[in-house]
């Protein structure tokens, strides 16, 4: 029997002295070079790349130390011993052929990561769907992009984070950032609005804290947490109402327009303003900015979409560039900024419950058979459930009894976490590959160690739906595997006598035969393309495609090429204030940490920029709690509470708090409650209070 991964050779410096890479982060993805300096570590360096810049934030600059780092893992820990590989993958084979026999396909489940490389996210679903047949696959992306994902395909008929290359936020006569905090999560990204500036364009921002970002708006939008949805309502009224409404677009390019505009009268500006607190001048001045504009660009991120209603009010700005008659020009259109790594490509090929590679539908009869083709197999699992729902039946009676994890840590990211950790600790068998001990690792019975960024090869879509190379300078270092050998070794091992390739270039060689005919088609890109031409745009369906950097430039991928305006009404959200719980709560990101910090908590430069979790709150709240700033404070919700220290600041609103979520302890707040399209769950609202110990 196989054993994978293989034993590795020492660390060794490949040919090549400089390797151009991206950072392994963010969805911006910049681009960098490595090299192995004299005292033999890992030192980063800035490149061109036509994203970036040269630019690099304060985390890609860093990310090197943790290559190294002593708390990296470097062996398989079954039970918390130390085995070999083999010891450790026969361990995970067996129990779960058991499992599998006393309960069915079903008992075992899989969550994934938006980090994996395409060739790891497609490997993943393959895994799950054609060795283990579970339909139980899902993934920490469901927590990021779901809803944008969800309104982008109801409109344009298409998921695609940037319908255009990013250059083009420079060009806006007009910029509209809907909960986005770019100056903080992708700081290099940041160039782009002082070039917009630099042109005499304007920049808006909708979002409840005076962020970073929103301090270099002209003018900026701090609704009520939970209410874009009724101000993208009334900027829509105040279109119509005053005549910016692109009528020959509306009418050649769209359907559904009378509904949308029916709902849009009913948000007149002085009942939104009396809704999100947001004044009714300032709507009226959005408008004109956006209405007067040659090009217009509205851009959504998670603070419009991490709520149970996330779906319909990224449908409601879309509504809105579509009737302003934005998307398919330079400069101007809607688009969506994901957030992790391979936001983008971890949701096209595979790991999600609904979903086969290309971005194909699970319930597609003809997907089905051509993925089923692909993969060798008769029979493909149904759907399975989103993340949320998937980590609450963990270890119930007709639950999964056992949960692979790959590059995720759901005991800290995922809302409700207490909850979540009892299921965790309810499995039968939990596996974790990770690289550090991160808090979902440290429950696992089996851990296994895997290479980190600079140790492997494969490719990232950023969040323009541009495919880049990840390159590796080194072999991970003795004693630790690969994603890909570890989904080869268990599938060997469970059985499965179709092709599972440990090498990264051959996976994504059957991803691109795989992607070819989905909305995702990846039949026309290479490695070697990637590398001459700067990445390539998907989709690109053959090998002399130029690739798709613009799209919805003629038509939308619709049965009749036109973009749907989906009718949507603003409702509050799933938990309001009352007299026990009396704020709202709000999370978000530093600019110093990344996700549940697993990476960047150990990364000594950004300790001690962003050491521990915080609570935001309004000096005047402040005040009539008698709390000063620095003090510990008890901030509780109806599902849990934590002790963090007070920030008092006033850019943030009277009733709103504000808690960043990368430490343990902020997500227990959290609400879990869904959105009922996307099923992403409701991050950035809930009810809560604050005391003074
Ligand atoms: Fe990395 Fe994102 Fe920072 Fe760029 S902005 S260096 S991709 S974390």
């Amino acid at each position: 029997m196989r054993d994978a991964p293989a034993k590795r050779p020492a660390c060794t410096l490949r040919d090549m002295p400089d390797v151009e890479t991206h950072c392994p982060y963010c969805a911006l993805q910049c681009g960098m070079t490595l090299r192995l300096g004299d005292s033999g570590r890992v030192e980063v360096g800035t490149r061109d790349f036509p994203t970036n810049r040269g630019g690099l934030c304060q985390k890609g600059w860093t990310a090197a130390e943790l290559l190294d780092h002593p708390d990296r893992l470097r062996t398989p820990l079954v039970r918390g011993r130390p085995a070999s590989w083999p010891e450790a993958l026969d361990f995970v084979a067996d129990r779960l052929r058991e499992l599998q026999e006393a309960h069915g396909r079903d008992a075992v489940a899989v969550f994934g990561g938006g980090g994996l490389t395409n060739e790891k996210a497609y490997a993943l679903g393959k895994f799950a769907r054609a060795v283990l047949g579970t339909r139980y696959i899902d993934y920490n992306g469901r927590f990021c992009m779901s809803s944008a994902a969800a309104a982008g395909i109801r409109a344009f008929g298409i998921d695609r984070g940037l319908p255009f290359p990013l250059s083009d936020l420079g060009r806006a006569d007009t910029l509209l950032l809907v909960g986005a905090n770019v100056a903080e999560t992708m700081p290099p990204l940041a160039r782009y609005l002082t070039e917009q500036a630099a042109a005499g364009g304007t920049l808006i921002v909708i979002d409840p804290r005076r962020t970073p970002t929103a301090r270099r708006a002209a003018l900026h939008l701090q609704p009520t947490p939970g209410t874009d949805l009724a101000v993208a309502l009334g900027l829509l009224h105040l279109a119509i109402a005053e005549g910016y409404v692109d009528r020959a677009y509306v009418a050649a390019r769209t359907t559904g327009w009378d509904e949308v505009a029916k709902l849009a009268a009913a948000w007149w500006p002085a009942r939104v303003e009396r809704l999100s607190g947001v004044p009714a001048a300032d709507l009226l001045t959005a408008v004109h900015f956006l209405g007067r504009a040659e090009r217009a660009l509205i851009v959504t991120a998670r603070g419009a979409e991490q709520h149970a209603k996330g779906t319909d009010t990224v449908s409601a700005f879309i509504n809105l560039a579509l009737a302003l008659g934005l998307p398919g020009r330079p400069g101007s259109g809607y688009g969506c900024l994901t957030g992790q790594g391979n936001g983008q490509g971890g949701r096209e090929h595979g790991q999600k419950a609904d979903q086969l590679p290309g971005y194909r539908r699970i319930d597609d009869p003809v997907a089905r058979r051509h993925i089923a083709r692909i993969w060798g197999v008769d029979q493909l699992p149904e759907a399975g459930v989103s993340a949320t729902e998937l980590l609450d039946r963990l270890g119930t009676a007709d639950g999964p009894k056992a949960l692979l994890v790959f590059g995720s840590n759901p005991a800290v990211s995922a809302p409700r976490a207490a909850r979540v950790i009892e299921r965790l600790r309810a499995l039968d068998l939990l596996v974790v590959a990770d690289f550090l001990m991160s808090e979902t690792a440290a429950l696992a019975d089996v851990v296994l160690p895997t290479a980190q960024w600079a140790e492997e090869d494969g490719t990232m879509t950023n969040l323009e739906g541009r495919v880049l190379r990840r390159r590796a300078l080194r072999e991970p270092p003795p004693g630790i595997g690969t994603d890909l050998g570890v989904l080869a070794g268990l599938g060997t091992r469970l059985g499965y006598v179709g092709r599972f390739d440990t090498d990264p270039r051959a996976v994504f060689e059957e991803l691109r035969r795989a992607s070819a005919g989905g909305p995702a088609d990846y039949a026309g890109v290479t490695w070697e393309r990637i590398d001459a031409e700067d990445g390539v745009f998907w989709p690109c369906p053959k090998d002399d495609h130029p690739g798709s950097p613009r799209l919805f430039t003629e038509g939308f991928p619709t049965p009749d090429g036109r973009a749907r305006l989906v009718p949507v009404d603003h409702r509050p959200p799933a938990e309001e204030p009352c007299a026990d719980f009396p704020l709202y709560l709000t999370t978000g990101r530093v600019l110093a940490q990344y996700q549940s910090g697993t990476q960047t908590r150990r990364v000594a430069p950004l300790v001690a920029a962003a050491p521990r979790a915080f609570v935001e709150l309004h000096p005047d709240l402040a005040d009539s709690l008698s709390i000063v700033d620095g003090e510990s404070v008890r901030l509780v919700s109806r599902r849990g509470a934590a002790v963090l220290p007070a920030r008092v600041v006033d850019t943030i609103r009277p009733d709103t708090l504000f808690a960043p979520f990368h430490w343990p302890g902020v997500n227990a707040l959290t609400n879990d409650a869904l959105d009922p399209t996307s099923r992403m769950p409701e991050f950035k609202v809930c009810a809560a209070r604050v005391e003074k110990l």
